[in-house]
């Protein structure tokens, strides 16, 4: 069985990595190059502690205070507000707790072995920089921390340390905000994501994967509901099963098989600085602000925004600007250091919140793996196990229902 993956991210790699690993003769088509979209500048995060779907309760209030403000974390650009209208409402729908409990625990399936992936990878030699320091989650206001430490009860997540603010400012003294108190998830981790990229690249191609870059997917040719072929920069590509995993822009390729999925791009900001004079010992997530810190042997990422103004990777100056300031204004001088790079990335979202895992219904043969919103870089070892078990044994170890390409046109 020959299987072309369309995307070369952490999803389609890892596609790869566990289909060869099957004894899957496999190739990888990338536009341009493997692991430089999405799956590079983001915080690296693997953290299930925080894995829940980006459409929640509380979204119904903050909201509708965010939206259509530029220095909010949530920002949805006016112009592009009719065109996303009908995705919005869908989205607003699934922003109650019903939705939100059943995404969680679909999430925490998924990636029930995700820390086991991470931990057999390093012992199969691969070197990401995965650190095991954990995860502060820091609160400005005593009820937003009452809500998640309520929330991480509710998902069975020990154990939990509770920092004072004297004992946070004791752990993280580059912190200058004022601050109700942190929660500490210390069975957390993070990883530098280029790495990752980088050496699962190579992993997959000493493993005898094919990979292709500079490749661009336009369509497919079908005999019936069999693909028999695609259409590419560089010619025609036959194979025997063909896997869609072009991220944020997995709603074009779909729509060519015969299934429009509502996948849209969820944009996200990070900064880069080298050799920072601001010394941040943990990851943190600044409840208030919505930013990630993410420390680095030699290096420190500030990443977050969420930005909903369609597909393309436009950075948007004013927004990067007012996030710059308020992770400022919580660590002064955080931006200081030998040179500092900015990155925008376009994040798949769906929504549900949830990624769209398994076979297009209109298809006997192209599956597809999107939709991955924040949570891409945790769980693409898991998302790579169950779509090789669905292309190999046509079933899967985890129940795929919740992900389902047929969900939302049901
Ligand atoms: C600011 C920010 C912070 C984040 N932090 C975290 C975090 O801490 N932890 C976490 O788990 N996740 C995080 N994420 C999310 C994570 O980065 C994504 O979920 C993940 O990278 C998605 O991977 P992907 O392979 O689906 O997409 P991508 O990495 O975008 O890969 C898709 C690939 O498909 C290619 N492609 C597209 N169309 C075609 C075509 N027609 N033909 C050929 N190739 C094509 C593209 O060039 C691209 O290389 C963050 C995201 C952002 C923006």
């Amino acid at each position: 069985m020959r299987v072309a993956v369309i995307g070369g991210g952490l999803i389609g790699m890892f596609a790869a990595y566990h289909l060869s690993k099957r004894g899957i003769e496999v190739v990888v088509l990338e536009r341009h190059r493997t692991g430089a979209a999405c799956s590079a500048g983001n915080a690296g995060w693997i953290t299930p502690s925080i894995a829940v779907p980006v459409p929640a309760p509380h979204l119904r209030t903050t909201s509708l205070r965010w939206l259509l403000l530029p220095d909010s974390p949530l920002y949805i650009k006016p112009s592009a507000l009719p065109r996303l209208a009908p995705w919005l409402w869908k989205f607003w729908r699934h922003c109650n707790a019903e939705s939100f409990e059943h995404g969680c625990r679909a999430l925490a399936e998924l990636g029930a072995d995700t820390m086991h992936q991470f931990d057999e990878l390093e012992s199969e030699g691969l070197q990401f920089e995965q650190q095991r320091v954990g995860l502060l989650m820091v609160f400005a206001k005593q009820a937003a921390m009452d809500a998640e430490l309520k929330r991480l009860d509710w998902a069975g997540f020990e154990p939990l340390l509770r920092l004072t603010p004297e004992e946070l400012r004791a752990k993280e003294p580059a912190l200058e905000g004022r601050y109700a108190g942190a929660i500490h998830v210390p069975s957390e981790r993070h990883l530098r994501p280029e790495l990752l990229c980088a050496q699962i690249a190579t992993r997959i191609h000493d493993a005898g994967v094919e990979i292709r870059e500079g490749v661009e997917v336009h369509d497919f040719a079908f005999d019936g509901a069999h693909a028999r072929s695609l259409d590419t920069s560089s010619g025609t590509i036959h194979a025997d099963r063909f896997v869609i995993a072009t991220g944020a822009e997995a709603g074009r390729l779909s729509r060519r098989c015969g299934s429009k999925l509502p996948i849209q791009a969820g944009k996200g900001y990070s900064v880069t600085v080298d050799n920072p004079t601001t010394a941040i010992g943990t990851p943190i997530y600044l409840d208030e602000t919505k930013v990630g810190l993410a420390p680095y042997k030699g290096a420190l990422r500030v990443a977050g925004t969420m930005e909903l103004s369609g597909i393309n990777l436009r950075l948007d100056r004013r927004r990067i600007a007012a996030f710059r300031r308020n992770a400022e204004r919580e660590v002064p001088g955080i931006f200081d250091g030998d040179r500092v790079r900015e990155w925008v990335g376009m994040r798949s979202l769906t929504p549900d919140g949830l990624p769209v895992i398994g076979r297009l219904p209109k298809t006997d043969n192209v599956f597809i793996a999107s939709g991955h919103q924040m949570v891409g870089v945790k769980l693409a070892p898991s998302t790579g196990r169950v779509l090789s078990e669905l292309i190999v044994d046509g079933t899967s170890s985890v129940d795929l229902e919740p992900f389902a390409p047929d969900r939302f046109s049901r």
